[in-house]
């Protein structure tokens, strides 16, 4: 938290609006809007309602093809199986780490020939960072497919100076505790489509019929965000850019202290791309046999550092087993060799040397020496 949460907190109790309704939500979404660009925003009690009304609101039924990048944390696929959908898995491409734009096109073509056109396709711009989003549009384009942006861990990133999840038919963010800024749990449905908005909202509320009395003409959900969250959100929006600044800067420091280390690679930017930098994630590649992402977690943990694996990718879940899945072993060999490192807003200079040294003294066998 930055301290200047508690002010928006402290107006909800004072004016007992201790509900899914109330006026800081009013202001979130305005500041979300606002912020991103996007021309209305929809606050939710999570990142995965989000997905889940996106879906709903496009239109998306049991047996509809929906196209999602495989590697990503499952909150962004499980809303196709609430909606008895199919869920198509692609694989990433090396730059970004995210959707491969061929792989995406032999997915798409593949189902147009057999008369199955995917209704719509999920990207996310994973660790924060931009997909290949001229490409993906293109074939979004080209083929009238419905594109859902989950920019969960991405707020504050751009693209062409234009913020992500503002691009598609409709974008999702996430406030969960692990990310950029958090209202403790928490989401937003982005969109420039007043019925898709709306129809959300409906949807987040129970789909109360316009009537004076409880009428229900469909399933809803309960969805909407609570108002002493939102206060919380409000805050934080306040240091959200700060934060920005803060993880590009950790990323910058991990970058140029590994830079002499063969045989590691990064997430990188696409040409007109800016991530905020949400985590700093690096690739082992075969020039450094031997140090695994098991073996340099231990390292670090050793060392008091905590550190993580790269996202499972869907189509290796048991989950998802039975899904289609199109590509190669991109997203596989980053799941295998990929490490995501400690990238807190608060990180020292001093802490992220002591994470570079613990990697180097790994990478280049020489510990104990000093
Ligand atoms: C966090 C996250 C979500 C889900 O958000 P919640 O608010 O936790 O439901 C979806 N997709 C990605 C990529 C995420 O990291």
């Amino acid at each position: 938290m930055s301290g200047g949460e508690l002010k928006y907190v402290q107006e909800a109790f004072d004016s007992n609006w201790i509900a899914p309704a109330g006026p800081n939500i009013r202001h979130f979404e305005n500041e979300l809007a606002q912020y991103t660009g996007a021309k209305y925003a929809v606050a939710l009690a999570s990142g995965t309602a989000a997905v889940h009304l996106a879906l709903c609101a496009l239109g998306i039924e049991k047996g509809d093809i929906v196209l999602c990048q495989s590697l990503t944390f499952v909150a962004t696929a499980n809303p196709i199986l609430y909606l008895g959908a199919t869920p198509v898995f692609i694989d990433s491409e090396s730059k970004t780490w995210n959707i491969c734009p061929e792989a995406l096109e032999t997915a798409v073509t593949y189902y147009i020939k057999r008369n199955q056109k995917p209704k719509a396709l999920i990207c996310v711009h994973l660790y924060g960072m931009p997909c290949l989003m001229n490409e993906l549009l293109a074939i979004c384009d080209k083929y009238g497919i419905a594109l859902i942006e989950d920019a969960a861990e991405a707020l504050g990133s751009t693209y062409t100076g234009k913020h992500l999840g503002t691009f598609g038919k409709a974008g999702i963010i996430s406030f969960n505790g692990n990310k950029i800024i958090t209202t403790s749990g928490g989401g937003a449905l982005l969109s420039d489509s007043k019925t898709l908005t709306d129809k959300a909202r409906f949807l987040a509320t129970q789909a109360k019929d316009p009537a004076s009395y409880f009428q229900h003409s469909e399933a809803g959900y309960n969805y909407a965000l609570s108002n002493v969250c939102a206060g919380i959100g409000r805050g934080q929006m306040e240091v959200l850019n700060e934060r920005v600044a803060a993880r590009r800067s950790n990323f910058n420091r991990h970058q140029q202290y590994l830079a002499a280390i063969p045989g590691i690679s990064f997430q990188e930017e696409p040409a007109g791309g800016y991530s905020n930098r949400w985590l700093t994630t690096l690739e082992l590649s075969s020039a450094n046999a031997g140090s695994t992402p098991e073996k340099l977690i231990q390292a670090l943990s050793a060392n008091g550092i905590e550190a993580r694996r790269v996202w499972k990718p869907m189509h290796l879940q048991p989950l998802y087993k039975t899904a289609p899945y199109f590509g190669g072993n991109v997203a596989e060999n980053l799941f295998e060799n990929g490490v995501c490192l400690p990238s807190g807003s608060q990180l020292t200079e001093k802490e992220v040397t002591e994470i570079s040294n613990v990697i180097i003294e790994l990478i280049e066998n020489k510990k104990g020496c000093s």
